[in-house]
């Protein structure tokens, strides 16, 4: 297996942390970098210092969107660097890659080169509970043609930035608005790829569910406009009283590595996890029989994001008593203390760096 080049910048004085951290706001001082070309492969592996990207006005991912993304996270124990399931997110984005007709990353090689990478930024792992060093890897098309058809030369990057505590004033339930003028995804289309572009698209959406005083909008699907979907960066779960439901996946959906895990936890604790179709019509329904115990959200930033208010049309529906469910906040800290390297961690979901 490669190793990176490494070429670091001698850092003269220490690493001082930004207070706040916020999210995505600061950046640590180097990246890694590989880069592409059709007959070649990938090559020139390197960890440097994060310096601006010189691209052609032509490359091609501008212009025709060939670019997709992940995101995961970095845990600090002690002397300990934690990675969460690193190989769940370069499959992925293989994935999303093939989707796109990008290049495919070898993907036990792209997690050594991504422990390099965060061995080296160490000093930005904040250590307060809660906080961690989120890792942004993502790729683009960069051939300076213009013509749609696939690029023939690409950049692999991974950025860090370190994160706060997602909830800094303790773990708090949002309100979600189901979305039934615009949609995410079709089948058939990009859904369940990390493609930039169904983010650029759910935008104008979320913008609007904001001026209504909502944290974010829920999906539905594109055809019918019926069946629960997901939330803008989370999957959905539902708490029936007879059941964990979460809408399958049926090619809309982004698969969530937070999600995959839920359900094994769940499935565990002898929940009864369910993965099926959800209608919207049925959790109306079914919260007025008191029938819908909790609704929370799953995926890397919150972890576990509870609901506290879910409208649908005229629809206010209070989930529970609005504040944090029982399963919601037994699930985030199993997560996060598996996460963290404070729980056991039966399944060897965590890696040490
Ligand atoms: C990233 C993402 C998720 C959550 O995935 P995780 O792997 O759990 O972080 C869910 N939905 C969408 C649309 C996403 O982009």
């Amino acid at each position: 297996m490669g190793k990176p080049t490494i070429t670091l910048k001698q850092r003269t004085t220490p690493v001082e942390l930004p207070d706040p951290l916020g999210f995505g706001a600061h950046f640590t001082d180097h990246l890694y970098e590989a880069r592409y070309e059709e007959g070649k492969g990938w090559f020139n592996h390197t960890i440097k210092p994060l310096e601006p990207l010189s691209l052609h006005p032509a490359s091609s991912f501008m212009h025709y969107g060939q670019a997709i993304f992940e995101g995961l996270k970095a845990y600090r124990k002690g002397d300990d660097i934690l990675l969460f399931r690193p190989d769940q997110n370069f499959e992925r984005m293989n994935n999303s890659a093939a989707r796109l007709c990008m290049p495919a990353l070898d993907v036990a090689e792209t997690v050594e080169h991504l422990k390099a990478l965060v061995e080296i930024e160490k000093d930005w792992i904040p250590t307060n509970k809660g906080e961690a060093l989120y890792i942004r890897p993502y790729m683009i098309g960069t051939e300076a043609a213009l013509g749609v058809r696939p690029s023939k030369s690409y950049i692999f990057q991974i950025i860090l930035s370190p994160v706060g505590a997602y909830y800094a004033s303790g773990f708090a339930p949002v309100k979600i608005l189901v979305e039934d003028e615009y949609v995410r995804a079709v089948r058939g289309g990009l859904g369940e790829s990390k493609a930039a572009a169904n983010y650029g698209g759910s935008m104008l959406a979320a913008l609007k569910a904001k001026e209504k005083g909502f944290t974010q909008v829920l999906w539905l699907d594109a055809v019918e406009r019926k069946y629960v979907e997901e939330v803008g960066t989370m999957n959905i779960f539902i708490r029936f009283n007879d059941e964990v439901a979460t809408p399958a996946l049926s090619g809309t959906i982004l698969p969530g590595v937070t999600r995959r895990s839920v359900l094994k936890v769940l499935d565990d604790w002898k929940m009864n996890p369910v993965e099926r179709k959800i209608p919207i019509d049925e959790v109306v329904e079914r919260h007025t029989k008191g029938e819908v115990l909790e609704v929370f959200g799953a995926g890397t930033a919150a972890v576990i994001s509870a609901v506290g208010e879910l409208a649908y049309k005229d629809n206010r529906m209070t989930i529970g008593d609005g504040g944090v469910g029982e399963l919601s906040q037994k699930l985030f800290d199993e997560l996060t203390g598996v996460q963290y390297g404070e729980k056991p961690d039966p399944y060897g979901w965590v890696v040490k760096v």
